[in-house]
């Protein structure tokens, strides 16, 4: 029997998953696919993993429901807390029946009956064991998001929970025709397959008798949603939307009742901005209301708020990246000009809004509610409005009405609780969400789009979508990838208003004009595999055997040009020969938890040090390739964000002084590290001296890296270190021994440097830039980037080299780069010097800039 404390089972019972448990089980017994769609917080994810548990799924007795139950998400932060939650309420241990394992990171124990991973994970796994025999049961959660690798895992597992039932059922001929028994650890059972889902757009894509040949049975998970208004602005602000989320926040605070509000915004820099500044205007409301009141100032409210705490955020925010490249640009900060301290305090509501619609069925009219919106609403017309929308009124207010008394009863607003929520942040800064907030004040959890459905904060009444989001874009026809801000679907935006009505009715405050969201978004978000380069998957399929990826049954197929590109590409690292076949290479790069760029590398790195001597210093240069893979596979740590100036008449002179000395610091950083031939070097470099040093903070502090890139990267470089693929030609344990030894000066040797850049060359083959000298008939624009200009292979405009890079100041003749990124311009990153001799080895690429 499974026991739990009684305030988690009581919870628990709360929850409506748990009204749904009977029907769920008899669905997945009688069906080996089911998809199961509920809202946001329903409990889908920490539920039906126990569920199934509790019916004996995942034990170790041979029968047909031995074997873990596996849980993919395709965020890592959920991975995390719905692993431990599970843990908690089950009252295990974690790492004992519960398990997880993200890419960097596991905890799993050989008494594991649940399993929560990301989508990746499996997808390696499903190499090793393509039917997947140590699980009895794989969920897929999060299908609707649509990413790239639970895409992939649902066209396979269509076809693998098919196989296991076919062997199951020989099996059991084989049995009655001979008389003769299986042994039970040859035994196969049938897989069971979970798809779940908090849209109903899922069974769009999966009905249609392509993937699976008996469509699974929906089973819907009725949620008590309460009623959400939503409020749309009467105009769009197309640049400003952080100060109007800034406005709203402040004006929801000032004037309405009790309960958190969520924002949603694009991406890191972004949350931690706004978070640095309505914790700047908590603290003056408080000392506001302190000094109105005359009354002695409640210590621990202002303690909170005090400039130690601002000054701290400020270094928090300085030592954070928005995305990988953010670090080098010189343009993207448009947080920063929303600076509008002055509407702070005033009365006005500057928000022309239209309240156009309740979401769900049930219908808000209320005179309590004329008091808590603002002001000149035609309640009436809204009325007849929401009668005609849904046929029926209901009341749904009450544990509205005490809320309202409270927030009249003091008549000024307490203090703000300012949390931050985004995937880069640590999971323990992330659990905070969770934490109870003191009494009186309000919790502001401003967040990118990980809480629109992989994690539900509880307790928030108000949702203020700003209704962007940031995507990478993939251009296939050039490479290029793009960081753009755009606007949501209409699916998100559905989402992100549900997130108000979970535990009370609530408000949803769009901050666009009706119209737009009527014209201009999209039903649903465009599927991964449309945005991103398909590569790893591409090699990945063929070393499955799967010839003709065309055929392959994918949720929504790539575009052939971008299969094509796929093909090219793996073809340039000799991973296929000319027909697209599986080349022995390939084979080995396949079994790598890497992209084939990087495994690529690796393999060069190893083929050329098994003819060389001397294995002391092999091992030295080992260990640095490591090193280098896990660079070029992270973002660029060294933090720069504050480049460029055009928002300084903004900033206050605190800030530009910090600003000022920011970018000295990272300069001098930048400089001691570097390694004039490649960026990745020099990041590897780095790493090391990050490894040795005595207080990882205070390094990072000291040499502006950012702190929690450096140590994903460390991470990832020991892993590495672990990989028993590589460990055929030298021991691990020497490679680290070499690897711990410090030197205070840049420790490789010129034809060492030189061996690691040709296999960096080998790993990026077709990514060659050539300099293009002279600079006459510049445009002024052209003429102040101080940046050296490229032409790249297969690519049509001029590319830059920046200057941060480490490899600029040489500014050499041929260089390869790992990313194209457009931001103003379009700029290489990660980039690596190479000689003209090891570019004639892999034919074609010279003669195209000739
Ligand atoms: P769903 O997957 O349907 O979105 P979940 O199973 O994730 O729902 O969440 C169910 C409930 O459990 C929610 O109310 C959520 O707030 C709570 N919950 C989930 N994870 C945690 C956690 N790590 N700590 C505390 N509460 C949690
Ligand atoms: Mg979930």
């Amino acid at each position: 029997h499974v026991s739990s404390p009684k305030e988690v089972e009581s919870k628990r019972m709360d929850l409506p998953i748990v009204m749904m448990e009977q029907e769920i089980m008899e669905a997945i017994y009688e069906n080996i696919s089911v998809i199961i769609c509920g809202e946001t917080g329903c409990g889908k994810t920490t539920q039906v993993p126990q569920f199934l548990y509790e019916a004996g799924f995942g034990s170790k007795n041979q029968s047909s429901r031995s074997g873990i139950i596996g849980v993919t998400q395709p965020r890592h932060v959920a991975v995390l807390a719905t692993a431990r939650r599970v843990a908690f309420e089950l009252g295990v241990g974690l790492g004992k029946e519960v398990g997880f394992q993200v890419r960097h990171d596991k905890k799993i124990g050989d008494s594991c009956s649940i399993k929560f991973m990301t989508d990746g994970i499996l997808l390696r796994e499903l190499q090793n064991d393509f039917l997947l025999k140590r699980y009895s049961t794989i969920i897929l959660d999060e299908a609707h998001e649509r990413s790239l690798n639970t895409d992939i895992l649902i066209g396979m597992l269509s076809r693998i929970i098919v196989e296991r039932q076919k062997i199951h059922e020989q099996q059991k001929e084989y049995e009655v025709s001979t008389g003769k028994m299986i042994s039970p650890d040859k035994k196969i059972f049938p897989l069971r397959l979970i798809l779940m889902s908090a849209t109903l757009g899922v069974e769009e894509f999966v009905s249609g008798g392509k993937i699976f040949s008996n469509p699974p049975p929906v089973v819907q998970v009725p949620t008590r949603q309460y009623p959400v208004t939503l409020h749309f602005s009467k105009r769009t602000d197309v640049v400003d939307y952080i100060g109007q989320a800034y406005k709203k926040i402040l004006s929801i605070h000032k004037r309405l009742p009790p309960g958190g509000i969520l924002v949603f915004v694009t991406g890191q820099r972004e949350v931690e901005y706004l978070c640095r500044k309505l914790r700047k205007a908590s603290l003056e409301l408080t000392k506001r209301k302190s000094n109105e009141n005359n009354v002695v100032t409640n210590e621990d409210t202002c303690k909170e708020f005090d400039m130690k705490e601002l000054d701290e955020a400020f270094k928090m925010e300085n030592n954070q990246q928005t995305d990988r490249f953010s670090s080098y640009d010189e343009d993207e900060d448009h947080c920063d000009t929303s600076e509008d301290d002055k509407s702070f305090g005033s009365d006005e509501e500057s928000d022309l809004e239209e309240v156009v619609d309740t979401v769900k069925d049930s219908v808000t009219q209320d005179n309590e509610f004329g008091n808590v919106l603002e002001g000149n609403h035609n309640f009436d017309a809204l009325k007849a409005a929401f009668e005609a929308l849904s046929g029926k009124t209901t009341l749904d207010c009450k544990s509205d009405s005490d809320s309202t008394q409270q927030s009249t009863k003091d008549g000024s607003p307490g203090a703000l609780s300012v949390l931050p929520l985004y995937a880069m942040l640590p999971a323990s800064a992330q659990l905070h969400v969770f934490e109870e907030i003191k009494e009186g004040e309000r919790l502001v959890v401003v967040a990118t789009n990980v809480a629109e459905t992989s994690l539900t904060i509880p307790g928030i009444k108000y949702v203020v979508d700003t209704g962007r989001e940031k995507v990478k874009n993939y251009n296939s026809s050039n490479g290029m990838e793009t960081y753009e801000v755009q606007w949501i679907s209409k699916a998100s935006a559905a989402q992100q208003a549900g997130r108000a009505g979970r535990t009370g009715p609530g408000h949803c405050y769009r901050l666009y004009f009706s119209a737009v969201f009527n014209n201009i978004f999209a039903d649903f978000s465009t599927a991964e595999i449309l945005k991103t380069p398909v590569d790893g998957v591409v090699l990945l399929m063929k070393s499955m055997g799967i010839k003709e990826i065309t055929k392959f049954p994918f949720p929504t197929p790539p575009e052939a040009k971008a299969l094509c590109e796929a093909e090219m590409c793996l073809k340039s690292l000799e991973a296929l020969d000319y027909d697209g076949n599986l080349t022995p290479l390939g084979k080995a790069m396949s079994l790598y938890p890497m992209s084939p760029r990087h495994s690529r590398m690796l393999i060069t790195v190893i083929q050329i040090l098994k003819h060389g001597n001397g294995s002391a210093r092999k091992n030295f240069i080992l260990g640095y390739a490591l090193a280098a893979a896990a660079a070029l596979s992270l973002s660029n740590p060294f933090v720069m964000q504050f480049e460029g100036d055009q928002n300084e008449n903004v900033i206050s002179e605190h800030d530009k002084f910090k600003k000022r000395k920011l970018r000295e610091k990272s300069k001098t950083s930048l400089a001691k590290f570097s390694n004039p031939t490649s960026d990745a070097l020099t990041v590897a470099y780095a790493l090391q001296c990050f490894e040795l040093s005595e207080n990882r903070v205070e390094f990072c502090d000291e040499n502006s890296l950012h702190l929690k890139t450096m140590e994903e990267m460390s991470k990832l470089r020991k892993q590495l270190l672990h990989l028993e693929l590589l460990w055929t030609y030298g021991k691990m344990d020497d490679v680290e021994r070499t690897w711990m030894v410090y030197s205070n000066k840049h420790p490789l040797m010129l034809n060492e440097e030189e061996l690691l850049g040709h296999a960096i060359c080998a790993g990026w083959a077709d990514r060659v830039a050539k300099r293009v000298r002279g600079v006459s008939g510049l445009s002024e624009e052209d003429r102040k980037v101080h940046a050296a200009r490229y032409q790249a292979h297969k690519v049509k405009e001029t590319v830059f080299l920046h200057r941060w890079s480490s490899v600029s100041r040489t500014a050499p003749e041929f260089l390869v780069y790992s990313e194209l990124v457009e931001r103003k311009r379009p700029y290489m990153h990660g980039a690596t010097r190479v000689k003209p001799e090891w570019l004639a080895r892999y034919s074609g690429y010279l003669c195209s800039f000739s």
